[in-house]
């Protein structure tokens, strides 16, 4: 998710908005208040690893999410029915999905009515089944729900609405903050000239007498990296020269500025796969709507949204070169905790950089000796960028491609190159932190890069002109 607009000027970004508020506020809150952080992959990491038993009861496994929804725009109003398949990986006698908002009409397990079910806190949905569910028993939960979605569902200037990556909850019951991946698939049926565009392949479009089914499937996602948009979209379909079917959706009024930028996709993912090595998923595809001015671009699973498209000043070619490299970098490689953050936003910040070095003839030494220059007395330009426990600031967006560069200088451009192909490659699909990528530059450059790590990514200062200045940077 992103940042990237803020950085440049005003914001930083991301996070939903209750029903039309001021979406800013509320992104801020979201990111910096109670301990929810949307990082690059963009997940709200409240907690991290598997969430056992909490007040809510067992663990479990989610395998599949099908998702039957109806949406009406012109209320608001969503019905929906979502089927959850999971393994128990204890015996369970209850458990939580989390849905926030909305009012659960009815709950089975394995098609039989539970025992009971309740709403606690902000978002839980704790349900207790007739009968323990045995350990490593697979079972089906059916959910229905309706009502008017709130937060995280955010309605844009069209009368549309998108919820982005880590707003799964504001429409469909889900295991949440457990880096539970697990199959989506979504049926969403919408009045006549309406259409739903979410993550992954799309099925053949189902037309009824005043409505349309769109249906989409994904076969392995992180809940926190499912979008669903609903707007007057006009939806272009192709594909990249592998195949890869590339679905581009541009609400009302935004496909005159963003086509242009939404053509270059398949350069762009070419130009990616080149530095980052094969792309990581079966779909692609960019889609631009209009939330508000200030609400950022972000990076679910094989399409990013971009919720302020309609601002030009933001809506350009380096957003998208950014969000895209978040495919490899903070989805399908994704931070582990907060903390990691550095893994997906410096690098999709520093892919912008080779874009410009790439198609522009842009000097990266130069532009990176006038920011360290600039930058120098600055002290809070200069905050670790990997710290335990913390996440990293906003710097990690114009810090973090400095470090980055740095390094490319530090071990030159062939140890560089085949460090930043090949961990997006080795870890495609999984959870990584820091310390792993430390270890890994050293496999790939040689032992001896304790003290760059330390100057650049772990220290708060300005690095000593050792680590500063290395290779052809050195003056
Ligand atoms: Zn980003």
């Amino acid at each position: 998710m992103d940042f990237i607009r803020g950085r440049r000027s005003r914001d930083r970004a991301p996070g939903g908005t209750r029903g039309g508020v001021v979406v800013a506020a509320m992104l801020t809150s979201m990111m910096m208040g109670s301990g929810t952080s949307f990082g690059a992959g963009g997940s709200p990491r409240t907690r991290m690893a598997a969430d056992p038993a909490e007040a809510g009861g067992g663990s479990f496994d989610a395998t599949a999410y099908a998702i039957t929804m109806t949406y009406q725009p012109d209320s608001r109003t969503l019905r929906g029915v979502t089927v959850v398949s999971a393994t128990a990986t204890e015996a369970l006698d209850r458990f939580t999905l989390h849905l926030s908002g909305l009012t659960v009409r009815s709950v089975t397990v394995d098609a039989k009515p539970v025992r009971s079910f309740s709403r606690t806190g902000a978002k839980d949905l704790v349900i207790v089944p007739a009968t323990t569910i045995r350990r490593e028993a697979g079972f089906q939960v059916r959910i229905e729900y309706d009502g008017t979605p709130g937060a995280g569902w955010l309605p844009t200037t069209s009368g549309g609405a998108t919820a982005f990556e880590g707003s799964s909850s504001a429409w469909f019951p889900v295991h949440e903050d457990a880096h539970d991946k697990a199959a989506f698939q979504l049926a969403a049926t919408v009045p006549d000239g309406w259409s739903a565009v979410s993550i992954g392949r799309e099925s053949p479009v189902r037309r009824g007498s005043t409505t349309a089914t769109f249906r989409w499937r994904e076969p392995d996602v992180d809940p926190a990296h499912i979008a669903v948009s609903i707007d007057h979209f006009t939806v272009e379909r192709s594909s990249l020269a592998d195949g890869t079917p590339l679905v581009n959706a541009y609400a009302p009024g935004l496909q005159e500025s963003t086509r242009p930028l939404a053509d270059r996709s398949p350069e762009i993912l070419g130009f990616l796969s080149d530095r980052f090595g094969r792309y990581p998923f079966r779909a692609a595809g960019n889609v631009f709507v209009h939330v508000d001015d200030d609400a950022p671009a972000t990076a679910p699973q094989t399409r990013p949204v971009y919720l302020g498209a309609g601002n030009e000043r933001f809506m350009n070619l380096d957003a998208v070169v950014h969000e895209q490299a978040h495919q490899w970098y903070g989805v399908s490689a994704a931070a582990r905790r907060p903390e990691d953050d550095c893994l997906a936003e410096c690098f999709a910040a520093y892919a912008t950089w080779l874009w410009d070095e790439a198609r522009d003839g842009v000097d990266l030494d130069a532009r990176y000796r006038e920011q360290v220059n600039a930058k120098k007395g600055d002290a809070g330009f200069w905050k670790e960028l990997y710290r335990p426990g913390e996440a990293p600031g906003i710097n990690e967006y114009d810090k973090g491609p400095l470090a980055l560069h740095a390094l490319h200088r530090q071990i030159g451009d062939r140890a560089f190159y085949r460090l930043i192909k090949r961990w997006p490659q080795e870890h495609r699909g999984e959870y990584v932190d820091w310390p792993q990528f430390e270890m890994f530059a050293e496999k790939i450059a040689g032992p001896g890069l304790t003290g760059f790590f330390q100057a650049w990514f772990r220290g708060g200062t300005v690095p000593v002109d050792e680590y500063l200045w290395p290779g052809t940077l050195k003056p």
